[in-house]
């Protein structure tokens, strides 16, 4: 029997697109640091360019719809598109942007039509990127506990309050953030979605030097960040789903954050570790051994399963299929895999591929960035044990009734 999969006739011409499309389209000059924190400033705005190349084809968010700038490829076309940009060494979008990512998504559930055309073309488009804004000094995990208010003054929201761990390296120009409306109001029913231009005056942005991380499927955010708002006006216009009807609204971009709709995610440092294992240095290479070849395999399989996850969501949104924990499921996996397939690696090669030998080839610095990585990748976008508490309030198991999963489209 032959498992292969192969590509039908139509996705294969595809296929033959994207590839001829990048080789043309990727700008020159286009250097891969293994921590998002090196990306200087000239090499982030290649990629800017390269993601909006990628906008004016639709192919920045390639499911978004035509009309506010994306391509409407069905689920399998952008498994492809996503592969051979992987191929490549990039990712979809090729930099930090929690506007196409989850902002985007959310704007088309619960923006009105003026919402969309106002913010999603230019999210598409690659020519804004953006930022989420949610965790405060005191409300993590406890989003719903957060105290940054804006309240109305005439046509304005006035926001004043802290955000922290946000956003990425070299700023942003939209955030999205959530407020408290309501301050006397009941809780998750006094809470509001903001969009917030970050040229506006009062807002302070503060890196906080010693968080730097990646994440985000291989596109790596760089410098988290903490922002202060100082009386900051919002246009009421910007409030997006309905005053305090926020915590709503964030189901919508927290399912998406969680995985709800699959990250296909960058794999080059498992090919590359496996190159690694076989090579041979001084006649001898670490697959001689039969306990590493067996951990080997065991490693390969770990992260296959949790590409298969991301797949399963990936199809399940954009098909319309009925959802319930597996954005959180596939969090955690991903999460506790990280974990175990650092382990691994470490077991299999010995602490020295954590250095910048130049034994360890093209792996240099890889694996190093890849258990630092995992290990703080274990908050963001809820932590492994709130994914747990997810998982069992929509299997039934954590409260009376079945808790939904937000919307995705
Ligand atoms: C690398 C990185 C990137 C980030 N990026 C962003 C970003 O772009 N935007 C943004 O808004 N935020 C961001 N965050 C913040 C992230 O969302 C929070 O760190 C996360 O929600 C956890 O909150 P906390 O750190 O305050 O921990 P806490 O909420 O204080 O949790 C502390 C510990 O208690 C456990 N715990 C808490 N509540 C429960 C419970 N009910 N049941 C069981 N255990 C519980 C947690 O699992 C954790 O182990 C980022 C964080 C990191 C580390």
């Amino acid at each position: 029997m032959d498992f292969a999969i192969e590509d039908s006739p139509e996705q294969e011409a595809f296929r033959k697109e994207v590839k001829d499309w990048l080789q043309e389209n990727i700008p020159p000059g286009i250097e891969h640091s293994v921590d998002p924190k090196d990306m200087t400033y000239e090499q982030y705005q290649i990629r800017r360019e390269l993601g909006r190349r990628l906008g004016k084809k639709g192919w920045l968010y390639p499911t978004m719809p035509t009309q506010y700038g994306g391509a409407d490829l069905p689920a399998e076309k952008t498994i492809i598109l996503y592969d051979e940009i992987a191929k490549t060494g990039l990712a979809l979008p090729p930099y930090y942007d929690a506007g196409g990512r989850m902002a985007a998504p959310t704007i088309l559930v619960w923006g009105t039509e003026e919402h969309k055309n106002r913010f999603l073309p230019p999210i598409c488009r690659g020519e804004v990127r953006t930022w989420q804004l949610l965790t405060e000094p005191g409300a993590g995990s406890d989003l719903a506990g957060i105290k940054t208010t804006a309240v109305r003054d005439g046509d304005a929201y006035v926001v004043n309050g802290q955000k922290v761990y946000v956003g990425s390296s070299h700023g942003a120009d939209y955030s999205w953030a959530i407020v408290v409306t309501d301050p006397k109001g009941q809780r998750h029913k006094n809470l509001s979605w903001l969009m917030i231009p970050m040229n506006l005056p009062g807002i302070t942005v503060v890196p906080m030097d010693l968080l730097a991380t990646g994440g985000e499927g291989g596109s790596g955010s760089g410098v988290k960040n903490s922002v202060f708002f100082d009386n900051v006006r919002v246009p009421v216009e910007y409030l997006v789903g309905g005053e305090n009807n926020g915590w709503k609204v964030a189901t919508t971009h927290l399912e998406a954050e969680h995985g709800g709709m699959g990250r296909l995610a960058d794999r080059r440092v498992i090919y590359e570790f496996i190159d690694y294992c076989k090579e041979r240095r001084d006649g001898a290479a670490i697959i001689d051994d039969p306990a590493a070849r067996a951990e080997l395999v065991d490693l390969y399989i770990e992260s296959e399963i949790t590409r298969l996850f991301a797949l399963r969501n990936h199809w399940l949104s954009h098909t319309g299929q009925p959802r319930s924990y597996e954005g959180s499921q596939y969090s955690l996996r991903r999460k506790l895999s990280g974990l175990d397939i650092s382990e691994k690696m470490l077991r299999i090669a010995g602490p020295q591929v954590l250095t910048k030998d130049e034994r360890c080839g093209p792996l240099k610095g890889m694996v190093e960035y890849f258990v630092r990585d995992a290990i703080t990748s274990l908050h963001p976008g809820a932590t492994t044990d709130i994914q747990r508490v997810i998982i069992a309030r929509r299997m039934g198991v954590g409260r009376a009734e079945r808790e939904q999963a937000g919307a995705l489209r």
